[in-house]
C-alpha cells in the first residue's frame, strides 16, 4: 500500500517536475525541435519524468528506438539484433551524421564505429538513460564538434532485456535508485559479461553477430559499482592495458588520460582504474590493477585488436547524479576518440597486422599482478575518500568490517600494485603454422569459430601420416572446479605439446594461426588459456574414463608376463613378448632401489601394465592438435 501511494506521489510530482529536471540537465539541449508534439512526447523518458527516481521499462526503449528513427531518418535506423531467452526482440540504434548508417558505408567513408552498450547488468542501467538522452541530443546538436558528423555509434541501450523486465526494489543493495533494478544475470541465470568468449545465450550470440557485422573500433560498456565508498563518481579502465599490441596499447592509455582529464575539467572525480581491493576492509591496504580475460567485454575487444573501455559509475551516488555523470563520461569518451579516431585505426590496423605474423612466437595466455614482499617502491595512489576504520571483531558476528564516517572526508594515500606478469605456466610457443579440429569435433568448434569471426578452412580429404603436434595428458594434469560457473564445469590440463603423427580425416579444420584474430584464437584454443574451449569444459569427455581393466585381469597379465607364457604373445604379438626380459630386469632394479616404488602394490601394478597396448587410446588426449608445416590440404 505504502509503495502504491509513494509511486503515485512520484508520478504526480514527476509531471510537475519533467521541465525542471530537463533544466537541470541541460535543458537547451535535451529537447528535440520536434516534428511533432506527439513524436517529442514519445521521446521523453520515464527517468526524466519521475525525476530520475524511477527508470522506464523496455516497451520504451522500443518507442524511443521507433520514434527516434522516424524523427531522423537521415541520421538513425533502429534494428533488432535477436532474441532473447524470454523471445524479447533485443533493440538498438545505428546513428551517424555522415551517410554511414551501414557498415558498407562506414567502410567506404572510413567512419569508426563506436559500440555503446548498457544494461548488460540491468540493475546498473545508469548507462541505458544516459545514452538515450545524450543520443537525443546529439541529433538535435548541429554544432561543427558533434561527434555524430564524423563517427557511427551503435548503442545497445539494454543488452540483458529479460533482467531489465523483472525488476524488483531490492536486487541492487549496494546502489542508490533507481525505485526498482533488473537482474544481474539473464532468464538463464548467465552473467553476459562473462559470456563474450562462450557465448551460450541468445543475447550473446546476437551481440557477436553485431560486432562481426561492424568490427567497432571502440567498445564501451557501461556498467555501476559494486559497494566500496569513496568520492570519486566514475571508473574507466581502457583495454588493451598489457599484453597487447604496443602501438595500440599506448593509443588506449592516451585515450584513458585524455578523457580523464577531460572529466577532471568538467568537475567529475573520474579514477583512470576499477577499484579492486586488495584488502576490502582496508582500502588504505593498496589498489591492484584489474586483470581480466577475455570473458569480459573490454578484454575480449582487446584480444580482437580492438578498444574496449568498461565505464563504472559509484553504485552510492544518487541514480540522476550516475545518470549525469554517465552521460558526461559518453560525451568525454567519445569527443576524445573522435579526437584520436586516426590514431586509433592506424594502431588497429597495425596489430591486425602484427597478429598476422604471429606464428611460432611467445605468447602469454593469462596474466596476474606481482605483489612484491618490498613494498617501498610502490606507486602511491591519492584517493578521495572517507575516513573509515577497521572493526576487528567487527560488532555482534565478529569476522572483520570497514566503518565508514561519511561526514569526514579524507584522502587515502595508498599503494597502486600494477606490476603485471604472465601467470606461471601461461606463456606457450604458438604453432608454426596452426591448428587442427578433428572431424569429430568440428561441429563443435566451428561454431565458436563462426561466432568470433576467425578464418579456417575444412580439409577436402583424407590424409595419413600427419606430423602433428597433441598433449597427452597424465590424470593428475586435469583438474576440475568443484562447483559450476555459468553453469559449466571449469577445468585445468597442464601438459605439453609433443610431436608425432596421425591421419587426418576430411572434413576437418584447420586454423591457420597468422591471420588478425591470431590472439583469440590461441585463447579459444590453447588448454591452458582461461577462457579456451576446454577450460570451460567443452571438452570433459575427453578426460573421463569410460571403461577399465578389471584387477583380477590386471594381475594375470601380470603373473603371464613374469612367467614368460606365451598367451602373452598370442594376445599382443611378438614385439612385445620379446621385451618381457627388459621389463622383468627393470622391475628387480626398481624394487631393489626405490623404497616408494616397492612400498606401492598400485605402482608396481601399473608398471606391468603400461607396457601393454592402451585399452583406450584418446582418454586424456586433448583433442585440438597443431600443425607445424605447410602440409595439409
Ligand atoms: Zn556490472
Amino acid at each position: 500500500m505504502f509503495i502504491s501511494d509513494f509511486r503515485t506521489r512520484i508520478i504526480l510530482f514527476s509531471s510537475i517536475a519533467l521541465w525542471l529536471v530537463c533544466i537541470d540537465l541541460n535543458a537547451s539541449e535535451l529537447h528535440p525541435d520536434s516534428k511533432s508534439m506527439n513524436s517529442t512526447n514519445q521521446l521523453i523518458l520515464t527517468s526524466e519524468k519521475t525525476n530520475f527516481k524511477e527508470t522506464g521499462n523496455y516497451a520504451e526503449i522500443k518507442r524511443f528506438c521507433q520514434n527516434l528513427e522516424l524523427q531522423y531518418p537521415s541520421h538513425v535506423r533502429c534494428k533488432v539484433m535477436g532474441q532473447t531467452a524470454e523471445k524479447r526482440p533485443i533493440f538498438y540504434l545505428i546513428t551517424s551524421k555522415k551517410n554511414s548508417l551501414t557498415p558498407i558505408q562506414a567502410s567506404k567513408n572510413k567512419v569508426p564505429v563506436i559500440f555503446v552498450i548498457a544494461g548488460t547488468h540491468a540493475g546498473e542501467i545508469d548507462g541505458k538513460d544516459a545514452s538515450l538522452l545524450y543520443l537525443r541530443e546529439l541529433l538535435e546538436n548541429k554544432s561543427n564538434n558533434n561527434p555524430l558528423n564524423s563517427l557511427t555509434v551503435v548503442w545497445i541501450p539494454v543488452f540483458n532485456v529479460d533482467g531489465h523486465e523483472h525488476p524488483g526494489k531490492f536486487k541492487r543493495p549496494n546502489q542508490d535508485g533507481p525505485f526498482e533494478q533488473g537482474d544481474r544475470t539473464t532468464a538463464r541465470r548467465i552473467n553476459l559479461n562473462r559470456d563474450w568468449i562462450l557465448a551460450q545465450t541468445p543475447e550473446m550470440k546476437g551481440m557477436l553477430s553485431l560486432i562481426n557485422l561492424w568490427d567497432p573500433a571502440v567498445t564501451i560498456d557501461l556498467h555501476v559499482t559494486d559497494g566500496l565508498r569513496f568520492r570519486h563518481d566514475v571508473s574507466l579502465t581502457v583495454s588493451p592495458e598489457f599484453g597487447g599490441s604496443p602501438a595500440l596499447t599506448a593509443t588506449a592509455k592516451q585515450l584513458l588520460n585524455q578523457s580523464v582529464s577531460s572529466l577532471n575539467q568538467s568537475g567529475h572525480h573520474p579514477l583512470d582504474l576499477y577499484p579492486r581491493l586488495l584488502d576490502k576492509e582496508d582500502p588504505k591496504a593498496g589498489f591492484i590493477l584489474d586483470v581480466d580475460t577475455p570473458r569480459n567485454s573490454h578484454t575480449y575487444a582487446s584480444v580482437r585488436n580492438r578498444i574496449g573501455i568498461l565505464v563504472e559509475d559509484h553504485a552510492w551516488v544518487s541514480y540522476i547524479e550516475r545518470v549525469k555523470t554517465c552521460r558526461a563520461t559518453l560525451k568525454v569518451l567519445l569527443t576524445s576518440i573522435n579526437s584520436l579516431s586516426n590514431d586509433i585505426l592506424r594502431a588497429e590496423r597495425l596489430a591486425d597486422k602484427e597478429s598476422s605474423s604471429k606464428s611460432g612466437s611467445i605468447f602469454a595466455l593469462d596474466y596476474e599482478v606481482d605483489i612484491p614482499a618490498d613494498q617501498s617502491k610502490v606507486k602511491i595512489l591519492d584517493i578521495l575518500g572517507y575516513k573509515y576504520e577497521t572493526l576487528d571483531p567487527a560488532p555482534i558476528v565478529g569476522g572483520r568490517m570497514i566503518r565508514y564516517h561519511l561526514e569526514e572526508t579524507e584522502v587515502w594515500r595508498t599503494p597502486f600494485f600494477d606490476d603485471v606478469q604472465p601467470i606461471k605456466g601461461s606463456e606457450i610457443k604458438l604453432p608454426e603454422y596452426g591448428y587442427l579440429i578433428p572431424l569429430a569435433w568440428s561441429d563443435i568448434v566451428k561454431q565458436y569459430l563462426d561466432m568470433h569471426g576467425i578464418i579456417y578452412r575444412i580439409l577436402k580429404r583424407n590424409a595419413s601420416d600427419v606430423s602433428i603436434q597433441s598433449i597427452r595428458l597424465q590424470p593428475k594434469d586435469v583438474i576440475h572446479e568443484s562447483v559450476s560457473f555459468q553453469g559449466r564445469q571449469m577445468t585445468y590440463i597442464s601438459g605439453d605439446w609433443k610431436t608425432n603423427t596421425d591421419s587426418v580425416q576430411k572434413g576437418s579444420i584447420f586454423v591457420p594461426i597468422n591471420q588478425p584474430k591470431s590472439s583469440l584464437v590461441a585463447h579459444l584454443l590453447e588448454p591452458k588459456g582461461p577462457d579456451s574451449l576446454s577450460a570451460w569444459g567443452l571438452f570433459n569427455t575427453s578426460y573421463e574414463i569410460s571403461d577399465y581393466l578389471a584387477n583380477h585381469r590386471a594381475f594375470e597379465l601380470v603373473r603371464w608376463m613374469n612367467e614368460d607364457q606365451n598367451k602373452i604373445k598370442e594376445l599382443f604379438g611378438e614385439a612385445l613378448y620379446s621385451q618381457i626380459p627388459y621389463f622383468k630386469s627393470e622391475y628387480e632394479r626398481r624394487m631393489l632401489e626405490e623404497d616408494k616404488f616397492r612400498d606401492d602394490p598400485q605402482e608396481r601394478l601399473n608398471f606391468w601394465i603400461s607396457y601393454l597396448p592402451e585399452q583406450d587410446s584418446t582418454l586424456n588426449l586433448y583433442p585440438i592438435f597443431r600443425i607445424q608445416t605447410d602440409s595439409l590440404k
